[in-house]
Parts: C-alpha cells; sequence; structure tokens
C-alpha cells in the first residue's frame, strides 16, 4: 500500500545574484541581454593567465540571506574548484565552496537549512534543430547563490511555499529577481521515499535519493515530488530497487524522466582554488553579523505579523501585500491618510484587494500596476471617505473607481460629472421632502390610510427632485418619519 511510504525531500535552489559585474570579473551580469557573447572578457571566457578577483558584492547578498534566515555566517571563507566537463562550463571547472561556505544552518519557514554558498553560473547551450549546440557565454561567471535544505520535508506543497517564501525573501532583500520562468532561481529537488515500517535506525538511512531537476516553476516542483513520490513507491512495493539518478521533469506530460546517474561529491575532485585567497570576513566591517542584521529590511515573516496587528487583516488579503510591495505601500500610505482609522482602513483593504487588484491583474503584473496608478493613494483615500459619509453607494464607489483607474481624476469630480454623488445631508433631504409633501396632499392622505404603494410613489417623486442622488436608505426614512408625525 502506498500509505506505507514515507516521502523525504530536501532542496537545492541557485538563485543569480543581482550585481552590476560578474562573480570574478567586471563582465557586466545583465539577465535582460538578447545578444549572446556580449558581456564576456578573458577572465569569464578562462583565458590562460588570468585571475578571477572576488566580487564583494555577490559576498554581501549572501551574508544577507543567512543574517536574514538567522544562519551561521562564516567567519572566513574558502572557494573550490569543482571540476566536470561540459561545452558550457569554460575552464573545465566551476569555482564553488565546499568546506567553507558563507553560511551554516539556519531555517525559513521552519525548513532547516544545511548550508549558503556562493559560486558562479554556467553559459548557456542552446540546442539547434540538427546536430549541433550553440552556447552564449553572457551568463558564465555570473554570481549564483546555492542555499540547500536538510531533508525535513515531508510533503509536496511544504516543498512549493519553502519556495516561494525564499523567492520572496530574495526579492525583499534585493538579492536576486528570482523569477523561476527566467531561470534566476532554479530549484532541485532531493527525492527519497521509504517504507514506514522500518525501525527508527533504518529510517534515517532515508532511502535512496533521486535529485529532480527542471523545474521551471512551484507548481512543477510541487507535481514532480508527487510524481517521484508514486513512482518510488510502487516500484519498491512491486519489489524493485530505486536508482541513485538525475532525472528531469517534462511539463508536457507531468513526468520525471532519467537523464543521468548522479555524481559522487568525490567525482568534481574539489580542492581549494589556488587563484583565490582565503577570505577573512571578519576583518570586513560591512560584513560583521551585527551590521548585517541591522540593515536587513522588513522580512515577509515580520511583514506578515505586522499587518495582521495593525490592520486585522485575514490571511488571502495578507498574502497580496507581503507578495507585492508596491499594493502594500499603496495601502500603507491610504491607511496613514485615513488616520488609521479602523472601518475605514477595513473598507479599503476590501475595495484594493477585490476591486483594484481585480482590475490590475487584467494588466499584467500587479506590482507595476500599482507603482503607475494614474491616481494617489490620497485620491483613494477620499473615494474610501465619501463611501463611509454615504456619498457614494458601494455600486457607484466602483464605477468612480473604474473611472480613476481608466484615467485618473478626484473621486468627488468623477462621481458628480456621472451623477453618482448620493444627497446624504440629512437636513437638506428633509427640506426636500417637507416641500414634496406638502405639493401632494392626497398621496399623503393614501399613505396615512394604509396604501404601500404611496410610499414608492414619494420615493420616485423624492429621487426625481434630487436628479437621483439621494441616498436612498436615508430618504425612505424622513420620509417615513415625517409622516409619522
Ligand atoms: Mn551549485
Amino acid at each position: 500500500m502506498l500509505k506505507d511510504y514515507v516521502l523525504t525531500v530536501g532542496l537545492e535552489i541557485h538563485a543569480e545574484l543581482k550585481t552590476r559585474t560578474k562573480m570574478f570579473c567586471n563582465s557586466k551580469n545583465d539577465p535582460d541581454e538578447t545578444r549572446p557573447n556580449v558581456n564576456i572578457c578573458p577572465v569569464c571566457m578562462a583565458h590562460p593567465g588570468t585571475l578571477p578577483v572576488i566580487n564583494r558584492e555577490a559576498v554581501k547578498h549572501v551574508l544577507r540571506v543567512g543574517a536574514a534566515v538567522e544562519g551561521e555566517l562564516a567567519d572566513f571563507t574558502e572557494f573550490d574548484r569543482k571540476n566536470y566537463f561540459y561545452p558550457d562550463i569554460p575552464k573545465g571547472y566551476q569555482i564553488s565552496q565546499y568546506k567553507y561556505p558563507l553560511v551554516k544552518g539556519g531555517s525559513l519557514l521552519g525548513v532547516v537549512l544545511t548550508r549558503v554558498h556562493l559560486e558562479e553560473d554556467t553559459a548557456t547551450s542552446l540546442h539547434e534543430e540538427g546536430d549541433y549546440s550553440l552556447v552564449d557565454f553572457n551568463r558564465a561567471g555570473v554570481p549564483l547563490m546555492e542555499l540547500v535544505t536538510e531533508p525535513v520535508i515531508h510533503d509536496a506543497r511544504t516543498a512549493g511555499n519553502f519556495a516561494r517564501e525564499l523567492q520572496l525573501l530574495l526579492r525583499y532583500l534585493g538579492v536576486s529577481d528570482a523569477n523561476m520562468e527566467k531561470g534566476e532561481m532554479r530549484v532541485e529537488a532531493n527525492v527519497s521515499v521509504q517504507r514506514f515500517d522500518l525501525s527508527p535506525d533504518l529510517r534515517s538511512n532515508l532511502g535512496t535519493k533521486v535529485e529532480v531537476k527542471n523545474l521551471n516553476s512551484f507548481k512543477s516542483l510541487e507535481r514532480a515530488i508527487e510524481y517521484e513520490y508514486n513512482r518510488q513507491a510502487e516500484l519498491l512495493e512491486a519489489g524493485g530497487e530505486i536508482l541513485q539518478e538525475t532525472r528531469g521533469w517534462n511539463d508536457a506530460t507531468q513526468s520525471t524522466y532519467p537523464q543521468r546517474t548522479k555524481e559522487e561529491a568525490h567525482d568534481y575532485r574539489y580542492f581549494p582554488d589556488p587563484d583565490l585567497p582565503t577570505l577573512m570576513l571578519r576583518e570586513i566591517p560591512e560584513f560583521a553579523p551585527e551590521a548585517l542584521k541591522r540593515d536587513l529590511p522588513e522580512l515577509p515573516s515580520e511583514k506578515r505579523s505586522r499587518l495582521e496587528r495593525d490592520f486585522n487583516l485575514g490571511a488571502e488579503a495578507i498574502s497580496i501585500f507581503v507578495e507585492y510591495f508596491p499594493v502594500a505601500l499603496f495601502l500603507e500610505t491610504v491607511a496613514k491618510s485615513l488616520d488609521t482609522d479602523r472601518s475605514a482602513v477595513a473598507l479599503a483593504v476590501n475595495y484594493i484587494t477585490s476591486d483594484l487588484v481585480g482590475l490590475a491583474k487584467g494588466a499584467g503584473d500587479i506590482g507595476r500596476v500599482f507603482e503607475t496608478l494614474k491616481f494617489g493613494p490620497a485620491d483613494f483615500a477620499a473615494l474610501i471617505t465619501m463611501i463611509q459619509k454615504k456619498e457614494l453607494s458601494s455600486r457607484g464607489a466602483k464605477d468612480v473607481l473604474a473611472v480613476m483607474y481608466k484615467e485618473g481624476g478626484k473621486p468627488s469630480a468623477i462621481a458628480k460629472s456621472k451623477g453618482l454623488t448620493q444627497k446624504s445631508d440629512e437636513g437638506e433631504l428633509k427640506k426636500i421632502v417637507e416641500t414634496l409633501l406638502a405639493d401632494n396632499p392626497k398621496v399623503v392622505a393614501d399613505y396615512k390610510s394604509g396604501k404601500e404603494s404611496a410610499l414608492q410613489f414619494l420615493m420616485g417623486q423624492g429621487m426625481k427632485a434630487t436628479k437621483g442622488s439621494a441616498n436612498p436608505e436615508m430618504l425612505k426614512n424622513i420620509i417615513k418619519e415625517i409622516l409619522r408625525k
């Protein structure tokens, strides 16, 4: 039975760091460059006689990630050569870190981390139709962060959530755009399965690990883990054996396929790169753990708690504000304009998360849309105030907001020009009603003798007298009140 098998997953995540130049040379680090082989130089092309120089910005990025996950920041670090031969690796080795990573331990969303280290990216291979491939070296030597978790994840959903949280964190720290579709963040899952009923001693061996690559979305990550769980458990159940190998994920068939049998660490013949010095991190003031921690921005987890505490938001609203930085900034500015009045802010949250985000979704990137809105937070706050004062019905507010979104402008002016302003001035409405009743003595008599339709008639006349701008609820109450006298 499949339920007799336990799933164990560890993740290895690579993220391209946002830096001005590459990891060990002055070539530009520009992920948006479309022309092949322009951001290259003798160093990243591995010409003989060239020497690498460590990129300070990249080291700092990884240390900041380490500080954010509360890992142990190294006192010193070394770079090692990871040897393998492939056309996308010009030197015949990748400069990586083996024995002395920048960060050890730490955790994110309760998932314990093994390490975070710094290395360089490979070139991009383009496998063309026919019998040849092209290599673009723009990416060769771009700073790459590698984060490894402990094998402590036991379901696909947790793995997906961890990867989503890491993406958010990297974006909050400004160290990587971490776009999975663009390959800026690449997730590999080490999946193993074993029988539940093994003794605890045997269970700690975790079964044979299969590494799954080519995961270009969070959904693919989750599906691939589920697929591997089923494949491995079925294979074990049938008396088969799991092969330690690397498998690729095929999005079209929603299945994994064998790529190669997995290398062991010793296949890479790691050794310290003699061209690079040991980096004494403690001697560099800006790399001091206290300094790094002090300069961290508000992290996603902290923002969640703050939004919950300050605005009393539900999980769904929070996830929108935490994911889209400009949306949260918009809310915070609106809330300030509204004097953080609880009910007004709650109303604002509703109109932002349902109406405004709904409109923005149709236009693509929600964050981008909020950065380029045609109206400011103050105009939006004014709209919320109009709703609160019942100067606008909720229907009217939606219409006004749609105009603001499309063309910009002040809500009061739009409401007026579209005839959507509700008259909610009680004194003013009372006067109108009094005149109305004086002009229609017969209808008043009808109402007093119990004709309900008379009220409808008076309502109609009242709306007509105010050109449809009366708050209907208020109008009705005033008519009833005066007639009761
Ligand atoms: Mn790596």
